[in-house]
């Protein structure tokens, strides 16, 4: 298959969105007060239209490649649920004045791809990192192609992600993106030129700065600052939402991300790590579960691994596994 062609759909798809999910980020930021601590609606807004404005993209470019997306029209199609169609209706149709209320019924419902070991899907999660999106923080618009079930192509929309890393004042919005054994690049979410990115260079683990989730209830913080102190890693950890983490890894901003278990019969999704695992590797990274595995995206809308993922540079990534082996064998 053109796989620069399929990029470019890709990039151009998760552009639009993000035009879209500013806005309605924008809009929970100036109504905050109002916007009460788990009112899901305006996040629903935003995921429900990404993901309508993406599949648009993408059915018209691949019409015979399924997609397999977090969300599912069903909330739209509850009678008491009328506002929340409109809100959805009207995001979509601020990049596609084109779409009516049964087109976008009809692209949330091709989302619905059991994914698995042989053929092309998408894999979307059109706001990934809800709760920084609700916090008007970070999050991601994650989108990648599995083909006969490795990831061959990921592109990561961070709009709110610093263009220049440790310049949280400066321009914001990013696109990173890789196709497999090309490389991994990012630009500026507006347009511009691709840049190669790399992971860090470290090779002592102790100077390798580590992230992890904001959210405590999605990997254990308890747990990772005990395999940093094991690493003799003083920094603390930067948090942040969604596959923004692989994005600081893979651009050398941090080492090390980890995502260890709070939960214990949690699967993780396939959608939260395929675009941003290939970046990683593509940037020169490993991405393994704690056994050193690579992730199974083969299995259908879960992770084949369980027990946790150890995203590095690739440099110092066995004597991180050796730590997190360590602090897990503990229990
Ligand atoms: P993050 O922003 O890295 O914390 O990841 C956000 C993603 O975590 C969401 O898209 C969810 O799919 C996922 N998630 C939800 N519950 C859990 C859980 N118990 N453990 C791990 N991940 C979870
Ligand atoms: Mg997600």
């Amino acid at each position: 298959m053109d796989r620069s062609r399929a990029l470019a759909a890709a990039v151009a798809a998760v552009g639009e969105a993000a035009a879209v999910t500013r806005t309605v980020q924008a809009g929970i930021a100036a109504r905050s007060e109002r916007v009460l601590k788990n009112d899901r609606s305006p996040v629903t807004v935003a995921d429900l239209a990404a993901q309508a404005v993406i599949t648009a993209r993408l059915h018209e470019a691949f019409p015979e490649i399924p997609v397999l997306a977090e969300e599912d029209p069903t909330l739209l199609r509850d009678p008491a649920r009328s506002d929340l169609a409109a809100g959805v209706l009207r995001a979509v149709r601020l990049v596609r004045p084109d779409l009516d209320g049964d087109a976008v019924d009809r692209l949330l419902g091709l989302g619905g791809a059991a994914g698995g070991p042989r053929g092309r899907f998408w894999i979307l999660d059109p706001v990934d990192g809800t709760k920084g999106f609700l916090r008007g923080q970070q999050y991601a618009i994650a989108l990648a192609l599995l083909e006969d079930g490795r990831v061959t192509l990921g592109v990561l929309g961070l709009p709110n992600l610093p263009l220049r890393p440790g310049d949280p004042t400066g321009p914001r919005g990013v696109i990173a993106g890789a196709v497999r054994c090309h490389g991994a690049w990012l630009r500026p979410l507006e347009g511009g030129r691709h840049s190669p990115i790399r992971v860090s260079d470290v090779s002592d683990p102790r100077r390798g700065s580590f992230c992890e989730s904001v959210e405590s209830a999605h990997s254990s913080h308890a747990t990772t600052a005990r395999i940093a102190s094991r690493l003799g890693l003083d920094a603390p950890p930067y948090r942040v939402d969604g596959q923004t983490k692989y994005a600081i890894v893979a651009r050398g901003e941090a080492a090390i991300y980890l995502r260890l278990p709070s939960s214990p019969g949690y699967r993780e999704k396939v959608w939260d790590h395929a675009a941003g695992s290939l970046i990683v590797e593509e940037a020169g990274g490993r991405v393994t579960d704690v056994h050193g595995r690579p992730l199974d995206f083969s299995r259908g809308r879960e992770l084949g691994n369980s027990g946790g993922i150890v995203v590095t540079n690739g440099a110092i990534h066995e004597t991180v596994l050796a730590a997190v082996r360590a602090e897990l064998g503990r229990r």
